[in-house]
Formats: structure tokens, sequence, C-alpha cells
């Protein structure tokens, strides 16, 4: 019974029974849900170590069921979304969600997703080291320097704290408006352009083809990601 359990809230067969062969195959546990009144009672009973969710349920829609979740529990929400519904990913992410997977999505998908989450949730509280290496790339905290294949970049103090504040949740989405009051401040939440100009700076900087990122990723709609090497889908 050490196997780690994962709530499922999804209310097509189909997914289910995909979820399902993916996740016991893979060495979890997983209690299921179909509405969200059933999801609400199955997270609370089982406190599972993750939830998988889908927006469209019966009952209602997911993203209250993440607002109603976050007044009580910590474990990560991974949100399952159909494409070019973009507006619900970001408002499940604003709401306390922490990814989202767009149908269909595969497997090595799904388990790389589970992997971050799950690294995140148990890293929250460990002391942490100021120094942090993102392959070519090495944050030291500390002395707030950040330097590539040994060599010392120059940041400004905006950029520093952009790439920092990626970097701290690094595998995971950061939507434009969670990263603008973070970086610049609640007043800034709304200005998009102000990220999307440093963006394209901090990207000068730090990756080897700034046209073609590998570090830090843009969520179409939704916001930004800096991926690690060991994060990114088998070529
Ligand atoms: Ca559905």
């Amino acid at each position: 019974m050490n196997e780690p359990l994962i709530l499922v809230v999804e209310d097509e067969p189909q997914m289910r029974r995909f979820l399902r062969a993916s996740l016991t195959g893979h060495g979890f546990r997983l209690v299921e849900a179909g509405t969200v009144k059933e999801g609400e009672v199955a997270a609370a009973t089982h406190n599972p170590e993750l939830i998988l969710l889908d927006l469209g349920l019966p009952d209602g829609d997911g993203i209250d069921l993440v607002r109603r979740l976050r007044e009580w529990a910590k474990m990560p929400i991974l949100v399952l979304s159909a494409r070019g519904r973009e507006a619900d990913k970001v408002e499940a992410l604003d709401a306390g969600a922490d990814d989202y997977l767009t149908k269909p999505f595969g497997m090595q998908e799904l388990l790389a997703r589970i992997r971050v989450a799950r690294r995140h949730a148990q890293g929250a509280g460990a002391p942490s080291d100021p120094v942090v290496h993102l392959g070519a790339l090495t944050i030291d905290h500390g002395r707030r320097v950040v330097s590539k294949n040994g060599v010392e970049l120059h940041l400004t103090p905006i950029e520093y704290r952009l790439l920092s504040y990626l970097a701290q949740h690094a595998g995971r989405v950061l939507t434009h408006r969670q990263i603008l009051q973070e970086v610049w401040g609640p007043p800034y939440a709304g200005q998009t352009h102000y990220l999307r100009v440093y963006m394209a700076q901090l990207r000068r900087k730090v990756e080897d083809d700034p046209a073609r990122p590998r570090l830090l990723w843009t969520e179409p709609g939704v916001g930004y990601r800096l991926k690690l090497p060991d994060d990114l889908p088998p070529a």
C-alpha cells in the first residue's frame, strides 16, 4: 500500500480507462470520481498525493473544485483540458491548479508532468541549495549571479528576478498574471507586454538560439514554463 495515490476526477469513460491503465501500470493507485461533488468527497476522504482534474464535469466546473480544494488542500492539481480553451487553463492555474495537460496527451507526457508535480510537492519546505544548476546555466542565489558554461551573465534586476522565479518553479507553467504579480508587483498583473519584452531580453542572454528556446518555453495564451533537461519528453 505504499504506491502513491492519485485521484482522477473525469467523466469520460474512455479517458478514465486510459488513465487507469497508464497509471496503475506505472505503480500508482487510483481513486476515481465522475463529478465535482464526488471529487470533493473523494479528496477529503482519501487525501490523495495528487489530483488529475477534468474541467468539464456533468454537475459543474472543475475550476470551482480547484477553488474549494485550495481552501484546505495543498496536494498538486493537474488539470486535463481540451485544446483551445486557454482562458479555462489560465483561470484554473490562477485558482491554484499546478499544471495542465491538453487532451489528447500521451502517457510519457502525463508521467513527466506527474514527476514534476510530485518533486515540487516533496521539495516544498525542504532546505534548498542557494546554487541551482539548469543544464549549462547556474544561478547562485546567495551572490545573485547567473552564469552560463562558467561565464557570468549580466542580467538586470528584473531579468534576474524573472529567471529566478521561473527557476524556483522549474517544470511548472506559470501564468502571465502570476509572473507579473511576483516579479513586478500586484499593480502590474495585467501588463503582459512588460513580460513579453523582458522575456525576449532574457532569452537573448540565456538561450543558445533565442528563436528556438530550450529552457524558457512559451505556453501559448497561458504563460511560460522553465523546462529542465530531464523534463523534456524523449526525442
Ligand atoms: Ca468532461
